[in-house]
Protein backbone atom coordinates (compact mmCIF):
# COMPACT_ATOMS: atom_id res chain seq x y z
CA UNK A 1 0.00 0.00 0.00
CA UNK A 2 1.54 3.37 -1.07
CA UNK A 3 2.15 5.53 1.87
CA UNK A 4 -0.84 8.52 1.39
CA UNK A 5 -3.25 6.19 1.82
CA UNK A 6 -5.12 6.38 4.99
CA UNK A 7 -7.33 4.32 6.77
CA UNK A 8 -9.51 5.47 9.61
CA UNK A 9 -11.64 3.94 12.35
CA UNK A 10 -15.27 5.09 12.82
CA UNK A 11 -16.21 4.97 15.97
CA UNK A 12 -19.93 4.32 17.32
CA UNK A 13 -21.37 7.11 20.10
CA UNK A 14 -24.59 6.75 21.77
CA UNK A 15 -25.73 10.60 22.09
CA UNK A 16 -26.16 11.81 25.60
CA UNK A 17 -29.60 13.71 25.84
CA UNK A 18 -27.88 16.00 27.87
CA UNK A 19 -25.30 17.58 25.42
CA UNK A 20 -26.01 19.80 22.46
CA UNK A 21 -26.34 18.01 19.09
CA UNK A 22 -23.55 18.00 16.94
CA UNK A 23 -23.29 18.83 13.15
CA UNK A 24 -23.02 16.20 10.91
CA UNK A 25 -19.87 16.56 8.55
CA UNK A 26 -22.34 15.16 5.80
CA UNK A 27 -25.65 16.59 5.38
CA UNK A 28 -24.70 19.69 7.82
CA UNK A 29 -27.39 19.19 9.60
CA UNK A 30 -28.01 18.83 13.54
CA UNK A 31 -27.28 14.68 14.86
CA UNK A 32 -30.61 14.36 16.49
CA UNK A 33 -30.63 10.20 16.52
CA UNK A 34 -29.53 8.13 19.61
CA UNK A 35 -26.47 7.32 17.51
CA UNK A 36 -23.84 8.76 15.78
CA UNK A 37 -20.85 8.11 14.11
CA UNK A 38 -17.13 9.87 14.99
CA UNK A 39 -14.80 9.47 12.04
CA UNK A 40 -12.11 11.61 10.72
CA UNK A 41 -12.34 14.35 13.63
CA UNK A 42 -16.16 14.62 12.66
CA UNK A 43 -19.79 13.73 13.21
CA UNK A 44 -21.78 11.65 11.28
CA UNK A 45 -25.75 10.46 10.66
CA UNK A 46 -25.18 6.82 10.58
CA UNK A 47 -26.57 7.19 7.30
CA UNK A 48 -24.78 10.07 6.21
CA UNK A 49 -21.06 8.32 5.90
CA UNK A 50 -21.29 6.43 3.19
CA UNK A 51 -19.25 4.77 1.01
CA UNK A 52 -18.56 7.30 -2.54
CA UNK A 53 -19.03 4.26 -4.53
CA UNK A 54 -21.02 1.66 -3.87
CA UNK A 55 -23.12 4.27 -1.17
CA UNK A 56 -23.05 1.22 1.68
CA UNK A 57 -23.41 2.38 5.08
CA UNK A 58 -19.32 2.42 6.58
CA UNK A 59 -20.67 2.19 9.82
CA UNK A 60 -21.97 -1.23 9.16
CA UNK A 61 -19.24 -2.65 6.65
CA UNK A 62 -16.43 -3.20 9.42
CA UNK A 63 -16.21 -0.19 11.36
CA UNK A 64 -13.05 1.51 8.78
CA UNK A 65 -12.81 4.19 6.08
CA UNK A 66 -10.46 4.72 3.66
CA UNK A 67 -9.95 8.11 2.07
CA UNK A 68 -7.87 9.10 -1.09
CA UNK A 69 -8.21 12.12 -2.88
CA UNK A 70 -11.60 13.50 -0.82
CA UNK A 71 -13.20 10.27 -1.52
CA UNK A 72 -14.48 8.40 1.55
CA UNK A 73 -14.58 4.64 0.45
CA UNK A 74 -15.34 1.27 2.13
CA UNK A 75 -12.55 -1.18 1.88
CA UNK A 76 -14.06 -3.44 -1.08
CA UNK A 77 -14.20 -0.18 -3.33
CA UNK A 78 -10.74 1.35 -1.80
CA UNK A 79 -8.92 -1.60 -2.78
CA UNK A 80 -10.76 -2.47 -6.09
CA UNK A 81 -9.42 1.20 -6.84
CA UNK A 82 -6.60 2.08 -5.36
CA UNK A 83 -4.84 -1.29 -3.42
CA UNK A 84 -2.95 -3.57 -5.04
CA UNK A 85 -2.98 -6.76 -6.80
CA UNK A 86 -0.30 -8.45 -5.76
CA UNK A 87 3.46 -8.80 -7.17
CA UNK A 88 3.81 -9.38 -10.52
CA UNK A 89 5.12 -13.09 -10.55
CA UNK A 90 7.20 -12.06 -13.66
CA UNK A 91 9.45 -9.06 -12.71
CA UNK A 92 8.55 -8.72 -8.89
CA UNK A 93 7.59 -5.59 -8.73
CA UNK A 94 3.92 -4.60 -7.28
CA UNK A 95 0.42 -4.53 -9.58
CA UNK A 96 -1.75 -1.43 -8.91
CA UNK A 97 -5.34 -2.79 -8.78
CA UNK A 98 -6.73 -0.67 -11.43
CA UNK A 99 -4.27 -2.16 -13.73
CA UNK A 100 -4.96 -4.34 -16.42
CA UNK A 101 -3.72 -7.80 -15.11
CA UNK A 102 -2.73 -11.51 -16.58
CA UNK A 103 -3.46 -14.03 -14.46
CA UNK A 104 -2.09 -17.82 -14.64
CA UNK A 105 -2.62 -20.37 -12.01
CA UNK A 106 -2.21 -18.36 -9.14
CA UNK A 107 0.00 -15.57 -10.16
CA UNK A 108 -0.62 -12.25 -11.66
CA UNK A 109 1.34 -10.29 -14.23
CA UNK A 110 1.70 -7.07 -15.57
CA UNK A 111 0.20 -7.41 -18.98
CA UNK A 112 3.54 -6.39 -20.37
CA UNK A 113 5.59 -9.06 -18.51
CA UNK A 114 3.63 -11.41 -19.81
CA UNK A 115 5.50 -13.16 -22.41
CA UNK A 116 7.18 -16.47 -23.54
CA UNK A 117 10.10 -16.28 -21.01
CA UNK A 118 12.33 -18.05 -23.44
CA UNK A 119 11.97 -16.73 -26.50
CA UNK A 120 9.31 -13.53 -25.39
CA UNK A 121 6.65 -13.98 -27.70
CA UNK A 122 3.65 -12.21 -26.31
CA UNK A 123 -0.09 -14.36 -26.20
CA UNK A 124 -3.18 -13.11 -27.35
CA UNK A 125 -6.75 -13.78 -26.04
CA UNK A 126 -7.13 -17.59 -27.01
CA UNK A 127 -3.25 -18.32 -27.71
CA UNK A 128 -1.96 -21.34 -25.50
CA UNK A 129 0.96 -20.67 -23.12
CA UNK A 130 2.25 -22.86 -20.33
CA UNK A 131 3.15 -23.16 -17.24
CA UNK A 132 6.48 -24.83 -16.29
CA UNK A 133 8.10 -24.40 -12.43
CA UNK A 134 6.10 -20.56 -12.75
CA UNK A 135 7.88 -19.62 -15.98
CA UNK A 136 5.24 -18.76 -18.72
CA UNK A 137 6.06 -20.42 -21.93
CA UNK A 138 4.68 -20.30 -25.38
CA UNK A 139 3.41 -24.00 -26.76
CA UNK A 140 6.84 -24.14 -29.34
CA UNK A 141 9.28 -23.63 -26.09
CA UNK A 142 6.78 -25.34 -24.01
CA UNK A 143 6.90 -28.60 -26.43
CA UNK A 144 10.49 -28.28 -27.07
CA UNK A 145 11.28 -28.41 -23.63
CA UNK A 146 10.64 -31.48 -21.35
CA UNK A 147 6.73 -32.27 -22.12
CA UNK A 148 5.97 -34.13 -18.72
CA UNK A 149 4.90 -32.53 -15.23
CA UNK A 150 3.51 -29.39 -17.71
CA UNK A 151 0.72 -27.44 -17.23
CA UNK A 152 -1.53 -26.13 -19.92
CA UNK A 153 -3.74 -23.21 -20.09
CA UNK A 154 -5.79 -21.36 -22.21
CA UNK A 155 -6.39 -17.32 -21.64
CA UNK A 156 -10.20 -16.42 -21.73
ZN1 LIG B 1 -26.14 13.82 8.07
ZN1 LIG C 1 -18.07 0.98 -1.37
ZN1 LIG D 1 5.86 -7.29 -14.18
ZN1 LIG E 1 8.62 -19.07 -26.50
Amino acid sequence: MQKRDKSFGIQMLSVQPDTKPKGCAGCKRKIQDRFLLKALDQYWHEDCLKCACCECRLGEVGSTLYTKANLILCRRDYLRLFGVTGNCAACSKLIPAFEMVMRAKDNVYHLDCFACQLCNQRFCVGDKFFLKNNMILCQSDYEEGLLKDGYGAQIR
